[in-house]
């Protein structure tokens, strides 16, 4: 029978996409600059995520895939000025429950050997083993939801739209993380091991697009950098301020997006990505503002948008639900009130 944990796993990792997220931002929470993702069969079959980051200390092999177990958080209050994606323990031990999961690891650099980890589906260590490896930490997810045979068949008859929506996810982390070398491949059947993509690390978002989207992209985007500045106010945001800053608040817009009214035959990809301190997120609200500005300069064709959103930890909220990628921004109206006007006076100042 299914346990409380199979359950409970079952939503934290709801999909392809949620482990592929999960997967990649442990990799950054390990400070990786190499991240290397495989896919057999679109992860019907496999999902390895390949990293070169600290790797894992013997010491954390029994409790890693354990419930509740993290090495990133240990008080309350920094739940305020989260900087690492994890915080949880919940990625690993619901890997456990969910698929056949293993894990490669290895610490020193010229360390020939790493060691592979092999975990119950209880999260409990099954047991270790030397074999090569280079430094870092490759977590294999195999079978995914192999014990939850609807989901299993849920993922199966939806692997088109959901492989669309992991390349998608794959995309948005290789644009927006500058100092990291991507690369994205998928293997069918028995069949060669094809790239989707690769970025090279050490290189701008623009050259990052150019890699992941194609160079015809570039040609039809201009550079965002909007600045939006909001004077403290009296009311319930108010208690956002800090004394330090007075209740002021600085938010950066940067990235790319379609120049309008760019003429037919050169179009740019209908991709819209938003992201927060480059963490990819959903941010409808904000969507809105972008594409209601764009409209009134071409009301035919949606833009290419990658927006990033740079502005202090406290002045947004993560972790409000399970799915900790829901981000409230605060004082969210008035900020995209000044985002359409500084978008506007962006478009009103290119030449055509
Ligand atoms: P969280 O990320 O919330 O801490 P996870 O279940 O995702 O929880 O991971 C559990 C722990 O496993 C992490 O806290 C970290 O110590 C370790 N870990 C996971 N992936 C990696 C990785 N790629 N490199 C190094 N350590 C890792
Ligand atoms: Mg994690």
């Amino acid at each position: 029978g299914r346990s409380v944990h199979q359950i409970q796993s079952g939503q934290v990792i709801v999909d392809l996409c949620s482990v592929v997220k999960e997967l990649v931002e442990n990799s950054l929470d390990a400070g990786a600059t190499s991240i290397d993702v495989r896919f057999k069969n679109q992860g019907l079959e496999s999902i390895e995520v390949q990293d070169n980051g600290d790797g894992i200390s013997p010491h954390n092999y029994e409790t890693l895939a354990l419930k509740h177990h993290t090495s990133k958080l240990s008080t309350y209050s920094d739940l305020t000025t989260l900087q690492t994606f994890g915080f949880r323990g919940e990625a690993l031990s619901s890997l456990c429950a969910l698929s056949h999961f293993s894990v490669i690891t290895c610490l020193a650099k010229d360390a020939p050997k790493g060691t592979k980890l092999e975990f119950e589906v209880s999260g409990k260590l099954k047991g270790t083993s030397v074999v090569a490896a280079q430094k870092g930490t490759t977590v294999i997810v195999e079978n995914l939801f192999n014990n939850l045979p609807v989901r299993r068949q849920e993922l199966q008859r939806n692997i088109k739209r959901e492989w669309n929506r992991v390349v998608g996810v794959l995309g948005q982390y290789a644009c927006v993380q500058t100092g990291i070398k991507f690369s994205v491949s998928q293997q069918a059947g028995k069949g060669k091991k094809t790239s989707l993509f690769s970025t090279k690390g050490n290189q701008s978002t623009r050259e990052n697009i150019v890699n992941v989207f194609g160079a015809k992209t570039l040609t039809a985007l201009i550079t965002l950098d909007l600045n939006l500045e909001l004077e403290p106010t009296s009311g319930p945001s108010q208690r956002w301020s800090t004394q330090e800053d007075g209740g002021k608040k600085e938010i950066r817009i940067v990235g790319h997006i379609s120049r309008p009214a760019f003429g037919e035959g050169r179009q740019t990809p209908d991709r819209q990505m938003f992201f927060v301190n480059a963490r990819p997120c959903g941010l409808p609200q904000v969507a809105k503002a972008f594409n209601e500005v764009y409209k009134a300069y071409n009301s035919s064709q949606s833009p290419f948008i990658f927006a990033n959103i740079e502005l202090d930890t406290h002045l947004y909220d993560v972790n409000v639900s399970p799915d900790k990628r829901t981000i409230l921004l605060h004082d969210q109206n008035r900020m995209l009130e000044n985002l359409k006007v500084a978008l506007t006076e962006l478009f009103e100042s290119q030449d055509y």
